[in-house]
């Protein structure tokens, strides 16, 4: 490895004196004080020895011959201004002398003879300020290079006052003012309007007098009245004493960038709107492709529903017909028998087994309903008329724990049914609503008018009298509904149901040529509503609607 020592170099001075024992005194003293010397012996020579050698300092003896002092001092100066030159003159100087001397660029002033030690503690204090001074230029010039540098960065200083202090040549280029233009001026001119008015400019300044980097991003004005986005800093300018002197900001032009963010942004925007307006429309049309599926399904399901009815009605309405014949045959001859018996145990018999014919007779008559077989014996019937003829039958059978409530309209339209039949149903209907309501309940028999405008499963288009009655009981899941019309369809315990209810109620209703709606909710209740075509052209006395019973 080479080592190089590195040596302090000892200050160059240059001796300039016509008088050669003068001259060599004082080049000793400055030897002595561990400086470099050269001599000159006029004025020519020094400035061509300066010329060449660069001295830092220059020691001009009393008047040299050729060039007077005064104009080779002013030379130095003008040529090399860096230069310190001391200006020794004879013993007779005046002050004014002494006040030319210095005015022509000399950087001290001394009478000769100059004590030696004199001499080496002027110099050197002259070489300290000298420097001193070179490293002040020198930083500042390196700051000055940083900050004009930062061409595309506006950076400026302002006064505790807020008036522009300096101002970089970014600054002109991002805010486009000349430094000439601005400096004393108040720096809130690029803020905009609004900003003004808010206080920011002051509101900034507070706040970095605090301590405070403040950042900021926010539009600016630029000279020419455009505004940029800025992305900018503002922090305390601070004396060595830590007192805050003024402001310094440095701002920089974003616009681009915010165009970009902002474009970015918008078309972001843009993009998730058209895919909500997407999703929406494919939403859309699933649910719309939803229903239409339901739609089919429930078709589907009501096509099958009604081909069931069908085929067990054909089935039950067979059987029925010819064990009601068998019935028929069997009752018939009972009652033959019983005529001719007089045993009080073989009549005892022959009753019991005539009322078991005639239950079994009851069951068929309920099968050919179902069926729609039976023989109907129509008239002009009123609903409320019926409803208010049942009323205490309705009663009894319901029982102490329901209450009854009825809603009658008054203009309910007549119907051609078999009176018999529509209280058979009536009675149905009011028995399965008190089964599902073991622990009591509100049991609400209504009758209103009716217009069918959309063919219904089972029902035409057309007007009906209507006769509902609702439970707010157990309620029946889909399994039930599916199947509740179905003969000997029960949910009930042996003894309890036959099944054979509602299957009666669809027979006979269709027959009539009606339908039977259902509405159901497990937990709820049950609202069945039976209803029979509206007879046309004749008047049939309507009941008075029955009150509600408190
Ligand atoms: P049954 O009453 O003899 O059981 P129905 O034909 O009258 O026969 O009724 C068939 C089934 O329908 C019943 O077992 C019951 O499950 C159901 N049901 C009928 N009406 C109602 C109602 N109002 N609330 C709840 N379920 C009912
Ligand atoms: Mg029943």
């Amino acid at each position: 490895m080479n080592i190089v020592p590195t040596m302090r170099t000892r200050p160059l001075i240059l001796n300039v004196d016509d008088d050669a024992a003068n001259r060599s005194v004082k080049s000793r003293s400055l030897l002595m004080g561990d400086m470099e010397v050269i001599e000159g012996e006029d004025g020519t020579s020094a400035l061509a020895l300066i010329a060449e050698r660069q001295p830092v300092l220059v020691l001009l003896g009393v008047n040299p011959p050729d060039v007077g002092g005064l104009e080779v001092c002013r030379r130095i100066k003008a040529e090399w201004p860096d230069i310190v030159v001391i200006q020794i003159a004879a013993t007779s100087t005046s002050a004014a002398e002494k006040i030319v001397g210095l005015e022509s660029g000399a950087d001290c002033y001394l009478t000769a003879p100059v004590d030696p030690l004199e001499l080496i503690a002027v110099t050197r204090a002259m070489l300290r300020l000298r420097q001193a001074e070179g490293l002040a230029r020198e930083a500042s010039e390196r700051y000055r290079m940083i900050v004009e540098s930062a061409v595309d960065c506006a950076i400026f200083t302002c006064g505790l006052d807020g008036s522009v202090t300096s101002w970089n040549t970014g600054a002109q280029a991002v805010l486009g003012y000349r430094a000439e233009e601005i400096v004393g001026e108040p720096s809130a001119r690029i803020f905009m309007t609004e900003d003004i008015a808010a206080d920011v400019p002051d509101n900034e300044m507070r706040a970095a007098h605090q301590g405070l980097s403040v950042r900021s991003e926010r539009w600016h004005r630029r000279r020419d009245g455009t505004r940029f986005w800025s992305s900018g800093r503002m922090v305390a300018l601070r004396d060595r004493r830590g007192t805050v002197a003024g402001y310094l900001k440095i701002l920089c032009d974003r616009t681009v960038e915010k165009d970009a963010r902002d474009a970015l942004e918008a078309l972001k925007q843009e993009l998730e709107h058209r895919v909500a307006e997407r999703t929406r429309d494919l939403a859309a049309a699933n649910e719309h492709l939803r229903a239409e599926i339901v739609e089919r399904e429930k078709a589907g399901e009501q096509i099958r529903q009604r081909q069931k009815m069908e085929a067990l009605g054909q089935l039950t309405g067979g059987i029925a017909h010819d064990f009601n014949n068998l019935l028929t045959a069997i009752l018939g001859g009972l009652e033959v028998t019983r005529r001719r018996i007089e045993d009080p145990r073989g009549l005892r018999l022959i009753d019991s087994s005539i009322s078991a014919a005639q239950r079994g007779a009851k069951l068929i008559a309920q099968l050919l309903a179902f069926a729609r077989k039976q023989n109907l014996r129509v008239e002009y019937l009123s609903l409320n008329t019926l409803v208010y003829e049942m009323r205490e039958l309705i009663e009894q059978s319901v029982g102490a724990a329901v209450r009854l409530e009825y809603n009658l309209a008054a203009d309910v339209w007549p119907v051609l049914a078999d009176a018999n039949q529509v209280r058979t149903a009536m009675l149905n209907l009011v028995v399965n609503a008190r089964d599902a309501m073991p622990d009591g309940g509100v049991l609400r028999i209504a009758t209103e008018n009716t217009c069918v405008a959309v063919p219904e499963a089972d029902l035409a288009a057309g007007e009906y009298a209507a006769l509902s009655v609702r439970d707010d009981g157990i309620g029946m899941p889909p399994e039930v509904l599916e199947r509740l019309f179905e003969p000997f369809f029960t949910t009930k315990d042996v003894g309890k149901g036959t099944g054979l209810g509602l299957a009666h109620v669809y027979g006979f209703v269709r027959q009539s040529g009606g339908g039977v709606r259902v509405h159901s909710v497990v937990g709820e209740g049950t609202t069945i509503t039976i209803l029979l075509p509206r007879a046309s052209g004749t008047d049939v006395e309507t009941a008075a609607p029955i009150d509600n019973p408190r």
